[in-house]
């Protein structure tokens, strides 16, 4: 695998393999990685003939600093790990690199209800920096496909939406969500759990699977309701929300009968940890 620091020296190499990297997978990630990030990787590779990793925690995506500040880095076996997978090309650049002017900027992305609904409403500012970040890694590696988890369900709605408002030449690919095998979803934040938190934290997929399963018995919004009482008794702190919303659109849903694509989305804090999960319903 060969790591690149700076832009300019991944550039000079993309164009001395041009036939391979025109038709290059991007997998961008904030460290910290998991066998959720190397399945990116993994899809990648059997999709394309050049795959391309970033690590780069965005200063601009954290509403929280003392998410930022908290955030685990793991540089050393996460290097490890992308070239087990067979990695290609891993772009590890500095905050200067990325953001050489600073990442204080007036620009906004026209998000739309993307950015008032859910994530956007509980994370202010997030999408905006998660557009920043996405547009100027794009515009460096130049991608074909951009591999991105199904776990950050909304994220994968933001960027479609930047692909299409700034015309990039890239295909999204969403790739499903790994879990643990007690069904949480695998997180870089996960590392932040106690012990004891690591064994309450499952509860919030297995609520999610329980709305699934009484999708058709009960109201929608009382199934919501219980999902987050059960949080609260299973020991999360709070629950931001637990929402059964349109699969294209995240507005709630009020009868799953006349929806094509629905999915329940939840966020929780455990401790100091937020967690976030989701499932397709139908
Ligand atoms: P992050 O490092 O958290 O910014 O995540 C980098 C990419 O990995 C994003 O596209 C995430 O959606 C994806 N990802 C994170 N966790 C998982 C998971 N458990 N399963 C699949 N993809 C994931």
């Amino acid at each position: 695998m060969i790591i690149f620091h700076k832009q300019a020296d991944l550039k000079n190499w993309a164009l001395k393999n041009a036939g391979k990297w025109q038709h290059c997978g991007f997998v961008p990630t904030m460290g910290a990685l998991h066998s959720g990030h190397i399945a990116l990787v993994k899809q990648s590779k059997t999709a394309t003939p050049l795959t391309v990793a970033s690590i780069f925690v965005n200063p601009s995506q954290f509403n929280d600093p003392k998410d930022f500040e908290k955030y685990p880095v793991t540089i050393d076996s996460d290097i490890r790990a992308l070239e087990t997978a067979g990695c290609d090309i891993l772009f590890l650049p500095g905050l200067s690199e990325i953001y050489p002017q600073g990442w204080k900027t007036d620009r906004h992305y026209a998000l739309e209800s993307l950015e008032n609904l859910l994530e956007g409403y509980y994370r202010p500012g997030h999408f905006q920096g998660v557009c920043q970040v996405v547009h100027r890694l794009l515009d460096i590696v130049k991608p074909a496909r951009l591999f991105m988890g199904q776990k950050d369900y909304q994220q994968c709605m933001v960027v479609n939406r930047l692909i299409e408002l700034e015309n990039l030449p890239v295909t999204l690919v969403t790739c499903p969500t790994i879990r643990e095998s007690d069904g949480l979803a695998m997180s870089s934040r996960n590392l932040r759990l106690t012990p004891e938190q690591r064994t309450i934290a499952p509860s919030i997929f297995r609520e999610l699977e329980q709305v699934k399963q009484d999708l058709y018995q009960f109201p929608l919004r009382i199934l919501e309701e219980r999902a987050a009482a059960n949080l609260l008794a299973a020991g999360f702190r709070s629950v931001d929300y637990i929402s059964v919303a349109n699969g294209q659109t995240l507005e709630p849903v009020d009868n799953i009968e006349e929806t094509k694509k629905a999915v329940v989305l939840a966020a929780a804090f455990l401790g100091e940890v937020r967690l976030i999960d989701n499932l397709l319903l139908n």
